[in-house]
């Protein structure tokens, strides 16, 4: 055995978030990545959804904040060819900010390390074997080949994961053939672009912003920024796409060439990157002692959700991996990550395949879905619903002993006054540990969690419940007034008394 309680496969953002979350939890993890150094390919540029409200419970939002390449909050959020429009809420109930998702690395690989969890780079799992009491990896590193035992072992490699393949578990679903472009780029001389956003080009002629679709593939132009060009082609190629290899100018021309049939001048490139999409899910999240996380356990076919579902699979699974580690755990605990975390991730799927459906088609009827669709989205009540959705935040999972309506949903950041002064649940929840909170005096509800999770006696202005039994990744396991035998459930189910 050595000091490593769990391998973490790929330093992404969901295996970074689960090497600071556990941690936090006092489990010790070493995070093996296979490239040197960090990867150069642009991929997400934006992070949104209940993460950031755990984020911020964490005491990181503003670092994450700080990243943002633009300080005022997307106002619009894609969905299929149509968008929700956010600036209607005054609390928008899909948070999203616009973060590099290398700078997003570099601050949770920061965080991770200060919080003294172990990364090594240019080091490939290559092969795997599990018992009864540990999982070893086989690795191969800069000095050679390897081998590293560990009680469990999670996968957070990405949607290829070797780990998934090594451990056995399928991975149905579809990849779809569209091959998607995308170039930020100056505007060089010979490209005239007008008020409204359209593009005039010696060739082609006058190009409208928005969606151009011809035989061969979709053309989209917008402008986010003043002087810079926004493009992005669609074309159904054949084959798989290969992150690993670098979008090149002379590709997006050559995209840009076969869809519309003719040349647009682009200028010094800002941003290239290539994706396609799959809609994949894992059959099963734990196998033995090998878990998965992240795109390995999950592939949405559309931009801007994918990270927080990721990062929020890592905050379900920490506590309850260290607790299974240091012996604690009740039975069961462990599973109710594939219970939890699987159905989050059906939810964000069928959110993310509805946006297939809807952007797919080029004929008048698909027209006329878009636009019925982005009618319906003017109200309020289905533009919140939806945004719920793409923010994960509409998710409530069950919870024995309570039939609160605050049980199972995500605990919101109540202002708290206290003997000790003003907190709030977020700061309580700044060292991820699990907290009972009485609002209303109850010292016989506080006598039952006494020594199993923090107590904190407060007030609080409209207290949702009496007392609210928080776990450690922010769900509200238990809510309720005087009902011992509810709040004894809740505790024997996930702390185990
Ligand atoms: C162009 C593009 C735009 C995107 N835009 C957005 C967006 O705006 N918002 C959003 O939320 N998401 C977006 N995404 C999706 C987002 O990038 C992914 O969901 C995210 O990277 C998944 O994180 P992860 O940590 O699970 O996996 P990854 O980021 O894929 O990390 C996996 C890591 O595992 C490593 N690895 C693989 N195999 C091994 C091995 N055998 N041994 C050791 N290490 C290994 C890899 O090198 C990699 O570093 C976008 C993706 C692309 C491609």
């Amino acid at each position: 055995m050595t000091d490593v309680d769990v391998i973490i496969v790929g330093a992404g953002p969901t295996g970074l978030m689960l090497a600071a979350e556990l941690r936090l939890a006092g489990v010790r993890p070493l995070v093996l990545e296979r490239r040197p150094e960090q990867g150069t390919t642009p991929k997400a540029h934006g992070l949104s959804g209940q993460i950031l409200d755990l984020l911020g419970y964490r005491g990181l939002l503003d670092r994450v904040r700080g990243l943002a390449t633009d300080p005022v909050p997307p106002h619009r959020f894609p969905f299929g060819g149509v968008h929700v429009d956010l600036t209607r809420f005054d609390e928008p109930p899909l948070k999203a900010l616009s973060v590099r998702q290398q700078l997003l690395e570099r601050l949770l690989e920061e965080h991770a390390l200060e919080l003294g969890a172990k990364v090594r780079r240019g080091h490939e799992v290559i092969g795997l074997s599990q018992d009864g009491a540990a999982v070893t990896a086989r690795v191969r590193g800069p000095e050679g080949e390897y081998e590293i035992t560990a009680p469990y072992l999670v996968g957070c490699d990405g949607g290829r994961s070797p780990v998934r393949t090594l451990a056995g578990i399928g991975f149905p679903g579809t990849t779809y053939p569209e091959v998607n472009r995308i170039g930020q780029v100056k505007i060089p001389d010979g490209l005239t672009v007008h008020d409204n956003g359209d593009i005039e080009t010696p060739g082609l002629g006058r190009i409208k912003a928005g969606y151009t679709r011809t035989d061969n593939g979709v053309f989209a132009l917008g402008s986010l920024t003043p002087g810079i060009v926004f493009i992005q082609t669609t074309e159904e190629d054949l084959g798989e796409v290969d992150d690993d290899m670098p979008m090149t100018l002379t590709e997006l021309g050559d995209s840009i060439r076969r869809v519309l049939g003719g040349d647009v001048p682009l200028g010094e490139p800002v941003r290239l990157s290539r994706y396609q999409f799959s809609s994949r899910q894992a059959e099963r999240y734990r196998e033995g002692r090998v878990l998965l996380a992240g795109d390995a356990a999950h592939l949405l076919p559309s931009t801007g959700t994918a990270i927080n579902v990721g990062m929020s699979d890592s905050v379900n699974l920490a506590w309850k991996l260290a607790a299974e580690i240091q012996g604690r755990a009740p039975e069961g605990l462990l599973d109710s990550y594939h219970t939890e975390r699987h159905a989050a991730g059906a939810r964000a799927l069928l959110q993310s395949q509805a946006q297939v459906a809807l952007r797919r088609g080029h004929d008048e009827a698909a027209e006329a879905l878009r636009t019925v669709f982005q009618e319906l989205l003017g109200d309020e009540q289905p533009a919140r619903r939806l945004a719920e959705h793409l923010a994960g935040t509409d998710l409530r999972h069950p919870m024995p002993g309570s039939g609160h309506a605050l049980a199972g949903t995500f605990v919101p950041d109540l202002a708290l006054e206290t003997d000790q002064g003003a907190t709030s649940v977020g700061e309580l929840l700044r060292q991820a540990r699990p907290v009972l909170l009485d609002l209303a005096d109850r010292p016989e509800l506080r006598a039952l969690a006494q020594g199993l999770v923090d107590v904190q006696v407060a007030k609080a202005e409209d207290r949702p419940a009496d007392v609210l039994l928080i776990r450690p990744d922010g769900y509200v396991a238990w809510a309720g007034d005087t009902d011992t035998d509810g709040l004894r459930e809740a505790l024997a189910t996930w702390f185990g008394a």
